[in-house]
C-alpha cells in the first residue's frame, strides 16, 4: 500500500471511526444491531420475496365472501384439450412426428380425419383449427427471417433461451458433460461469435447476466493450474489431464444460505438451499455464453466440478480464507457459496482483495472453539503448508465424522464455522458501518472492540452442545425460524 493510500485510509478510518463509536455508544449496539438484523431489506442474497415482504398490500379491508368470478350456469372441470399447450401439442406430434416418421396427419386432410378429442374440438371451434395453421405458418416465416434480426436480438434471445433450458431439458441440470471437455464444453456453442468491445464489456456483460440469473456475487479469474483438479475428469473418468486450453478463465458466482436457517446451524440449516441456487445460475450462464459463441462448463457443488472454488474466488476479487477455510466475503462473511463457469470468452479479470480477515481470524477463533470435532486449527498464525500454499488447515475427517453425528438425516451437514463466524452477518446499518471501519484501520484496535463485543453480547453454545444427546443437546447458535420448527405447526 502507498503512503497516499495509507494517508486517505488512516485519514478515512480516524473520521468514520469517530462517527461510528458516537453513533454505536449512543444507540447500544448489541440491541440496535439485533433490531436491525430483522429488517429483510439486510437479508442479502434471498432479498425481501423470500420473505414474504413483497406481498405487503393489507388484504383484509378487502376480503369478501364470494370471489370476484361470475358464476352463471352450470359449471364443470376443465378438459385438457382445452388447454392451448395441450392441444397444440397433440397436434404438433401429428403433423411433426420425431426422425423420420411419415406425419400422421396434415391440415389438407381435414378436421374429419383427426383423432378424438381433437375432432370434436375443432368441429366446435372451427377458427381455433385455423388460427393454429397461421402460427405454424407465422413461426415458419420467423425462422427463415431469423438471418435478419440474429445480431441485434443475440443477447435477448440467448438470455432467455438460458432461462427456458432447465424446464426444456431433460434430466438434472445443468446437464453433466459427456467426452472430453474439447468436445462437451463446445457442444451446442453458436457457430457465429460477434467481435466483442473488449475484454471489460465482456466482464461487464457475464456479471449483469449472472446477477440477473439470482448472483449475489460475480467475479472473474484466470484459471489457475493449480486450482485444478488432477486425476478425473467428468464425462470420461479417471485420467490425469492438462488443463485444457479453453478453460481461459471463470466466471466465480456466489449466493449465501438462507439467513435464518443458516444460524440454527447445524441441525436446521442444509447446504443444498445455496447449493440449488448455484446449479441454476451456474447452468443458465453456461447455456448463455454457449448461446452467444463461446465453450463452456459449469462446476457445481456438491462435487460436479474440477476446479478447487476458495482459492479460484480469492483470485476473482470475492474474499479471503477464514481460518474455517471457507471464503469469507465482505457482503456474505462465511455464508458464502460459491460455483464458477469456465469459458474461453476474452474477460477482464478482478484483483483480488486484502481486507484483514487472516489479522482478524488470527485473534478471534471463535470458529475453532464452537467446531463440535476439533477439525479447526488454534493457532495464532496460519502455520500448515499446503501443496506449497500457507494456511489454515482443518481436519477435513473430523468434520465428515460431525457432518454424520446431527440430528436432521437429509442433507447432512455442519456448518457451524459458518454461523458463528462475525463476518456472517446480515447487510445491516450496524454491519455496514463496521465492514467499511475494520480494513482502513491500521492499527487493529477497532476489530479488537469488534470482537469483544461480539464475544460479550453473543452467546455460544460450545462445541459438543451442537450435537444430538448423548453427546450434546441439539443446540443451535441462532434461534430456528418459527417455519422450520414442527411444533409450531403439528402436534408431537
Ligand atoms: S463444519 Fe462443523 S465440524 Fe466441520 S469444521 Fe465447521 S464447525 Fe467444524
Ligand atoms: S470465526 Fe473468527 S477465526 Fe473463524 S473464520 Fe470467522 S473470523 Fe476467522
Amino acid at each position: 500500500m502507498d503512503e497516499d493510500n495509507n494517508k486517505f485510509n488512516r485519514r478515512n478510518f480516524i473520521k468514520t471511526a469517530g462517527l461510528a463509536s458516537g453513533v454505536i455508544a449512543l444507540a447500544g449496539a448489541a440491541g440496535a444491531g439485533l433490531a436491525a438484523g430483522s429488517n429483510k431489506d439486510s437479508y442479502t442474497g434471498w432479498g425481501r420475496t423470500a420473505y414474504g415482504e413483497d406481498q405487503f398490500f393489507n388484504r383484509k379491508p378487502f376480503l369478501v365472501d364470494t370471489p370476484t368470478y361470475d358464476k352463471v350456469g352450470e359449471t364443470r372441470r376443465i378438459a385438457f384439450i382445452e388447454d392451448l399447450f395441450k392441444r397444440n401439442g397433440e397436434l404438433s406430434r401429428l403433423l411433426f412426428p420425431r426422425g423420420d416418421e411419415t406425419p400422421l396427419w396434415s391440415f389438407d386432410e381435414g378436421v374429419e380425419k383427426l383423432p378424438e378429442p381433437l375432432k370434436t374440438y375443432y368441429l366446435e371451434h372451427p377458427d381455433a383449427l385455423g388460427e393454429f395453421r397461421k402460427a405454424i405458418e407465422k413461426s415458419q416465416e420467423q425462422a427463415g427471417t431469423w438471418d435478419k434480426y440474429k445480431h441485434k436480438y443475440l443477447l435477448a434471445d440467448a438470455w432467455s433461451t438460458a432461462h427456458a433450458s432447465p424446464i426444456g431439458g431433460q434430466g438434472a441440470f445443468p446437464p453433466q458433460p459427456h467426452g472430453n471437455p474439447e468436445e462437451s464444453d463446445f457442444r451446442g456453442v453458436n457457430e457465429e461469435t460477434l467481435p466483442l468491445k473488449s475484454p471489460a464489456h465482456g466482464s461487464s456483460l457475464i456479471k449483469q447476466i449472472a446477477y440477473s440469473f439470482g448472483a449475489s456475487l460475480v467475479g472473474i479469474a484466470k484459471v489457475k493450474e493449480d486450482w485444478v483438479y488432477q486425476g478425473y475428469m467428468r464425462g470420461v473418468g479417471k485420467i490425469d489431464f492438462e488443463v485444457p486450453e479453453h478453460w481461459k478463465y471463470a466466471v466465480v458466482i456466489a449466493v449465501p444460505h438462507e439467513w435464518d436457517s443458516m444460524y440454527a446451524n447445524p441441525t436446521y440449516g442444509t447446504s443444498y438451499d445455496a447449493y440449488s441456487k448455484l446449479r441454476f445460475i451456474a447452468g443458465k450462464l453456461e447455456v448463455f455464453l454457449k448461446e452467444i459463441g463461446y465453450a463452456a462448463r459449469s462446476h457445481v457443488p456438491p462435487t460436479s466440478y474440477e476446479i478447487a472454488m476458495p482459492p479460484l474466488a480469492i483470485d476473482a476479487g470475492l474474499g479471503e480464507q477464514g481460518r474455517h477455510g471457507v471464503l469469507v466475503t465482505p457482503e456474505l462473511g462465511a455464508n458464502t457459496r460459491l460455483a464458477a463457469v469456465t469459458t474461453n470468452m476474452l474477460l477482464e479479470p478482478d484483483k483480488p482483495i486484502d481486507i484483514g480477515i487472516k489479522e482478524f481470524c488470527s485473534k478471534c477463533k471463535i470458529c475453532a472453539e464452537e467446531c463440535p470435532s476439533g477439525a479447526i486449527s488454534f493457532t495464532d498464525k496460519p502455520e500448515n503448508v499446503i501443496r506449497g500454499y500457507q494456511r489454515w488447515n482443518i481436519n477435513q475427517d473430523k468434520c465428515f465424522t460431525i457432518w454424520n453425528s446431527v440430528a436432521t438425516s437429509h442433507a447432512r451437514g455442519c456448518r457451524v464455522c459458518l454461523a458463528v463466524c462475525p463476518y456472517s452477518r446480515k447487510n445491516n446499518w450496524i454491519h455496514k458501518i463496521v465492514r467499511e471501519v475494520d480494513p482502513r484501520d491500521p492499527t487493529g484496535l477497532f476489530s479488537s472492540a469488534m470482537l469483544a463485543m461480539q464475544k460479550k453480547f453473543f452467546t455460544y453454545p460450545g462445541g459438543q452442545e451442537y450435537l444430538p444427546a448423548p453427546d450434546g443437546n441439539n443446540k443451535t447458535f441462532g434461534e430456528a425460524p418459527d417455519w422450520l420448527m414442527t411444533e409450531e405447526w403439528f402436534n408431537i
